[in-house]
């Protein structure tokens, strides 16, 4: 039996890798525009350090990870997301102690072991950014507009932005207790799975997505009633900031995210024309992580977003796709003699700057021909043995089938480019 890729992973095939390299290029350029710099990380880190970042009653945590025990014994996990990893790299490299804020964002493969059903891949590419060491609603709001640009910029003409409160550790305990009474009474509606979380992880109850949990919710308190002041205040800023810079949202008092470490603001940006199940990204505050992982009690926020499901979403949008890369030429031969000719022409063409290709499989000039076609080649240079005899070369136009004979000289081949 062949050998085939593993279920949930994705062979990125050369003119799909054209897509993400233009995507990433976009990203980059916008990054820096907002100050930030890309960290990198390893791939796979102690298992703790998603216990204790993401949540050990994360749907992630609990069901999602790739956990291992390496040949010495120890617990590793492939990370299921960025953030935790880059706070334990921002501690352990005293970042903080060099700058008291830092703007950082990543690029990379997560893994989560997702249900085959879900049609979710389970190795994908993330980006995402941190800043940390920052408590100001600017920053916050400044988090969305750098998100929604780079979806822009990537080529998503439409996205939506959801976002919430969900409180800090002075207003959480309350609001879980009074979403705990009113859900007591009518816990056999629930669905499975949020009987479950009632007693694990209340809040994920909130953006369960079955209906009949829905109906249940309809009538359940909600934060926005429940916040302390210094929360109220701190996400009446944020929204008026996005109306001052006329951001379009809408408040989704459900929106918890499926991750633990949120405090006071979280948002997801939706492409409508995937669903409003899934979104293409999102993030929220995480005021407490730092200080969990034994550093200085220190502000953060951040967002992730899945780059697959992007690209998904321009598809789907039928937003025209990359270019494919461009060949300036291709050397046809004839036969052994001007073949290696060719060859070395090509090699001093390379040095000039010029993308060009050859054959290397001895075919006939119409197979040429086609091959230079195939690549979308701009010119193709003829290299016959009579054109040798007389020390030229034939340069063919593929766009009008000019055609013209040219001194077999790299300098004047060259010039015929330019021109
Ligand atoms: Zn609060
Ligand atoms: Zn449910």
């Amino acid at each position: 039996m062949k050998i085939q890729k593993i279920k949930g992973t994705k062979d990125i095939l050369p003119d799909e890798t054209e897509i993400f390299l233009a995507a990433e290029k976009v990203l980059r350029e916008t990054m820096a525009k907002y100050g930030y710099r890309e960290m990198r990380t390893p791939i796979f880190e102690q298992t703790e350090l998603f216990r204790k970042g993401t949540g050990e009653t994360t749907e992630i945590v609990s069901k999602q990870m790739y956990s291992f025990t390496d040949k010495g014994g120890r617990n590793l996990s492939l990370r299921p997301e960025g953030t935790p990893s880059i706070v334990r790299a921002y501690l352990e490299n005293n970042l903080h102690k060099k700058r008291t804020f830092q703007k950082l964002f990543y690029y990379g493969k997560m893994y989560r072991q997702e249900s085959p059903q879900s049609g979710r891949l389970r190795e994908f590419q993330q980006f995402g950014i941190e800043a940390i060491g920052s408590s100001s609603p600017q920053i916050d709001t400044e988090t969305i507009i750098l998100g929604l640009e780079i979806l822009n910029n990537i080529g998503l003409r439409k996205v939506e932005t959801q976002i919430n409160s969900v409180g800090c550790e002075n207003c959480r305990p309350s609001y879980k207790e009074s979403l705990k009474n009113f859900l007591e009474s009518r816990l056999n509606l629930l669905c499975d799975d949020c009987k479950r979380r009632f007693k694990t992880n209340i809040l994920r109850i909130l953006d369960c997505k079955r209906e009949t949990c829905k109906q249940v919710l309809k009538n359940a308190p909600t934060y926005e009633n429940n916040l302390c002041n210094e929360c109220k205040d701190h996400f009446s800023k944020v929204l008026d900031l996005l109306k001052k810079s006329n951001v379009s949202f809408t408040l989704n008092p459900y929106l918890v995210r499926g991750l633990d470490y949120y405090t006071k603001t979280v948002y997801e940006f939706i492409s409508p024309i995937l669903g409003a199940q899934d979104a293409v990204g999102g993030g929220g505050r995480y005021d407490k992580m730092v200080e969990l992982f034994g550093g200085p009690s220190i502000p953060a926020i951040g967002f992730a977003c899945g780059m697959e499901r992007i690209l998904l979403a321009v598809e789907k949008e039928g937003k025209a796709r990359v270019q494919k890369q461009h060949f300036d030429c291709y050397i046809v031969t004839m036969d052994e003699t001007t073949d290696v000719k060719g060859f070395l022409l090509l090699n001093e063409l390379r040095k000039k700057g010029l993308i060009c290709e050859k054959d290397y499989l001895n075919r006939s000039l119409k197979a040429q021909m086609k091959d230079a076609n195939r690549l979308g080649a701009e010119f193709v240079i003829i290299l016959g043995s009579e054109e040798l005899r007389k020390n030229e070369v034939t340069l063919r136009r593929m766009s009008d089938s000019s055609q013209k004979r040219v001194n077999f000289s790299v300098d004047e081949i060259v010039k015929e480019f330019k021109a």
